[in-house]
């Protein structure tokens, strides 16, 4: 080509073949955000649609409790305003008796006793030490940070008992059906007390359990996971967000157990046998957010009472934390409760547990999303330690006894399926 502008026509050809170059890299890297656009990210907001709406509702259920705290509305009007969210946990605690035992009856149904017994000692093994450096973890930050400086004579104490009436009655009645999540949280942040009662001392202790909390699901959990199965741990935790976002809105984890079952069975692809086998026992027995929560909050009330605990009391609050968190519940503050074993086993006054109850239902959704997060990561650390049984049984049976895949096909596959079946339909009739 000959350049009109009397440039070198070597230099300039190749500079027309790069710039050519570019533009054919920008022409394909369009049509590939293109295709982006088009398909995939309207096939991940479909996928992701109920992640995205749980993640939405809290955000929008913190504003929304925020905004409306200046209102000062009455204790009765905040029940009202919070009971579609109380809606949505009465619905999730109804599936979880029948949820519990029909999942523990197929998950063993379909191993033998000798898989069964491995992956039970597994569970245990991993449930009691996860425990164990839970209530570590607690007692070392609570011990390094000691929050409780200074006496509780300035602390604020809560505690508050309401009448029943003829209205609570009647919600009663319309207590099955399913509504949000985002009225919990917006009900409890307009339920929260004035946020002044929340002195040096509580912040403190708040600040020490979200770092006791963090250190266990984000540093010591996620190890775990990776030392044991060499995989990924943020792939894992990043299939779980729907079930902890429910953990945080729920504040039970019990009442999560469903959602946990749906992330790690169909998201996540855990083995239905370990699922159904780990899974209800852990919910029930392993929870070790609770566990760091009870060690901590009661070196808490012992550093404000000016209490020097001795070596042996240390021992002894862990030992006991780790059983008040076997024997709590997953259920709203369960935690709070049990700590009573805790505080009378080395002398402490368990009125103090009037001191933390200012902030307790917001520290107690962070346990109970760390304690979903234990029992889901106990459930992958379970399947990878008992791959060779599972693998046994299986040859053993020719295929897997618990219906492979059912749940994970996506809907246009089922959809295809039908499709595929009506011709033979016709040819029979023909
Ligand atoms: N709410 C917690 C749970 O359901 C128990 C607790 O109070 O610590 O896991």
């Amino acid at each position: 080509m000959t350049k009109a502008n009397g440039e070198d026509p070597k230099t300039g050809s190749r500079m027309e073949r790069i710039q050519q170059g570019v533009r054919k890299r920008t022409l394909l890297a369009k049509k590939k955000v293109q295709s982006i656009t088009k398909e995939d990210v309207k096939s991940y907001l479909l996928r992701n649609a109920f992640v995205l709406f749980t993640v939405v509702a809290v955000i929008l259920g913190v504003i929304l409790g925020f905004s409306l705290r200046s209102y000062k509305m009455s204790y009765r009007e905040v029940k009202y305003f919070s009971f579609p969210g109380e809606l949505l946990m009465r619905m999730l605690q109804m599936l979880v008796l029948p949820l519990i035992v029909s999942s523990l009856v197929t998950g063993i149904a379909a191993l033998d006793s000798k898989a069964s017994g491995k992956m039970g000692v597994r569970a245990v093994v991993y449930y009691m030490s996860t425990t164990i450096i839970a209530v570590l973890i607690g007692i070392i930050i609570v011990v390094i940070i000691h929050p409780g400086k200074g006496t509780k004579e300035n602390m604020h104490r809560e505690g508050k008992i309401v009448q029943v009436t003829a209205a609570d009655a009647f919600l009663d009645l319309i207590r099955y059906a399913p509504l949000g999540i985002l009225f919990l949280i917006a009900g409890k942040i307009v339920e929260m007390e004035d946020m002044g009662v929340i002195g040096g001392q509580l912040a403190m202790y708040t600040v020490t359990v979200i770092i006791g909390l963090l250190i266990h699901a984000v540093i010591v959990l996620p190890l775990l996971y990776f030392l044991i199965t060499r995989k990924n741990p943020w792939v894992f935790i990043g299939g779980l967000i729907q079930a902890l976002v429910t953990a945080l809105g729920t504040s039970s984890s019990s009442a999560t157990l469903p959602v946990t079952f749906k992330c790690l069975e169909e998201i996540n692809r855990v083995d239905k046998r370990v699922t159904r086998f780990v899974l209800p026992v852990g919910a029930t027995i392993n929870m070790d957010g609770t566990a760091l929560y009870e060690a901590l909050a009661a070196i808490f009330i012992a550093q404000v009472n000016n209490f020097d605990l001795n070596f042996g009391q240390i021992i002894t609050i862990s030992i006991t934390a780790t059983a008040a968190s076997i024997g709590a519940a997953g259920i709203p503050q369960a935690g709070l409760v049990t700590m009573v074993i805790v505080l009378t086993s080395v002398g402490l006054p368990t009125d103090d547990i009037t001191l933390i109850i200012a902030v307790d239902w917001f520290l107690d959704r962070l346990r109970t999303t760390t304690n979903v997060l234990g029992d889901s990561i106990g459930a992958g650390i379970v399947e990878h330690l008992s791959r060779h049984e599972l693998k046994n049984r299986d040859a053993e049976m020719g295929n897997s006894v618990i219906e492979e895949n059912e749940m994970k096909k996506p809907y246009q596959l089922i959809s295809q399926e039908n499709e595929s079946e009506k011709p033979l339909d016709s040819e029979t009739k023909m």
